[in-house]
Order: C-alpha cells, then sequence, then structure tokens
C-alpha cells in the first residue's frame, strides 16, 4: 500500500486501525561505471514498498537525498548536509506522528544516513514517544553470509547483485569492475571517495549476479515483514 496514492479518507481509516508505517530513505551518487546514481534510494524504496505489501501497512514515498558529500567529486552526485537532513527527516517524522503514525519503520538504503537517522529516532522516542526502528539492507543480509566481506562494500558485488535483480534494465554489467579494498588502520582518516577508488567502487564486485541479488532482496523483505507484525503486534517498541 502506497500511502501517496490513498485519499485522505482511507488514509484516516487506515491509521485509526493501524499506527504503522514505512519511509524509504536514500541518497543520490555515484555508484562506480555500472550502477545508477539513483541505487541507495531505489533498493530502500522497492524494499520498503515490498514490505509494505507483505505487512499491509503504508509505505511513504522516498526520501530520495541524503548525506553524501564524501562523493561529491563525481558527476551526479545530489547530497544534503548532515543538519539539512535531519531538520528536513524531523518534520516528516512530527508530521506523521500528528496523523496518527506511532510506529515507524526507517528503511534506509545509504550508510552515510546512518548516524543522523539515530539521533532522530532518539529525539522521536524521548520527546513524542515515537518508535523509530532503522533497518538497514546491509545489516539484514549479513546473516546470509553469501558475500565476503570484501564484496559487500560501496558499489561492491552484494549491492550490484541487489541492483541487477531490482532494476537491471539500469545496469551495465558490461562495466562492473573491482574497486581498492579499504586498508586497515589503527585510526581512521576520514577521505573522500574520490581519494579512495578513481572508478567509484570499493571492492570486489565482478562476482555480482542477479540471483544472489534475487536472494538477499527475499531475506530482506521477509525478515522486515516480520519485524512489522511484530510492531503491529506491539511486540517492538514503544507500548
Ligand atoms: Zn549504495
Amino acid at each position: 500500500m502506497r500511502w501517496w496514492e490513498k485519499s485522505w479518507r482511507q488514509l484516516e481509516d487506515a491509521l485509526e486501525e493501524c499506527d504503522v508505517a514505512i519511509l524509504p530513505v536514500g541518497s543520490v551518487e555515484q555508484h562506480g561505471p555500472a550502477l545508477p546514481v539513483g541505487a541507495d534510494y531505489l533498493a530502500s524504496w522497492r524494499i520498503a514498498e515490498a514490505v509494505a505489501e507483505r505487512a499491509g501497512v503504508p509505505a511513504l514515498a522516498p526520501v530520495p537525498y541524503g548525506v553524501s558529500a564524501h562523493h561529491k567529486d563525481f558527476p551526479g552526485t545530489v547530497y544534503v548536509s548532515p543538519e539539512a537532513f535531519k531538520a528536513y527527516l524531523r518534520d516528516v517524522l512530527y508530521s506523521l506522528w500528528e496523523q496518527g503514525v506511532r510506529k515507524l519503520l526507517v528503511v534506509n538504503g545509504h550508510g552515510g544516513n546512518s548516524a543522523v537517522l539515530r539521533e532522530l529516532a532518539l529525539e522521536a522516542r524521548i520527546e513524542l514517544s515515537m518508535t523509530v526502528l532503522v533497518a538497514e539492507w546491509w545489516h539484514v543480509s549479513a546473516e546470509l553470509s553469501l558475500f565476503k566481506p570484501e564484496e559487500r562494500h560501496h558499489a561492491g558485488a552484494e549491492e550490484s547483485s541487489l541492483m541487477m535483480h531490482l532494476a537491471p534494465e539500469l545496469v551495465d554489467e558490461s562495466l562492473i569492475v573491482d574497486g581498492p579494498l579499504p586498508e586497515a588502520a589503527p585510526v581512521s582518516e576520514v577521505k573522500t571517495t574520490g581519494e579512495v577508488t578513481k572508478t567509484g567502487v570499493i571492492g570486489l564486485a565482478k562476482t555480482a549476479s542477479r540471483e544472489k541479488g534475487e536472494r538477499v532482496f527475499e531475506l530482506v523483505v521477509s525478515k522486515l515483514a516480520e519485524v512489522v507484525e511484530k510492531m503491529k503486534r506491539g511486540e517492538l517498541g514503544l507500548p
């Protein structure tokens, strides 16, 4: 069920029955030569809609732009500051709360958004008694053990596989390349992506396949649908 396709009367009825909703959040940033720049928001959107369908709750339209200034060396990257991202999403959360949403599953498609989303989840909990759970597909799919750690980086094999499954028409498989692996260091030096990789790819990507992407997608959707069922039954989040 898509929130934006419903009338206000339909949403009034739906929210009276169930106070759970799903919000996909992504980013528009370079994903190497083979993947579209919208990979993160596409993934979060498609996962959110499939979970909403399975669990019978509304999914909102995705928030496309995220915290990804570190990719700005590459054409096509459109980012917002962490401050703007937080202020914008806080308003979205507050208006959802005003509409009667008390439990929100945020499906985040981009690691750069994580820190702000965690801050917001805590603020919503303290200020509104609203439960905001943050789901990130790559954490859910880790249990599959389908990919080695070096295949699970930015635009790597796992992410490429997911895109090949979700939007094969947007992936040029002939351009999938491996990138450098992140160096292990006792201290972290925060660099732009352009300093680390010339193609935008980090780690191994050539082992990507549509079949693996389908397995990742199916696992993530079924796990998150279980989460939403628990939210609906009051077994997860604030009472
Ligand atoms: Zn990504």
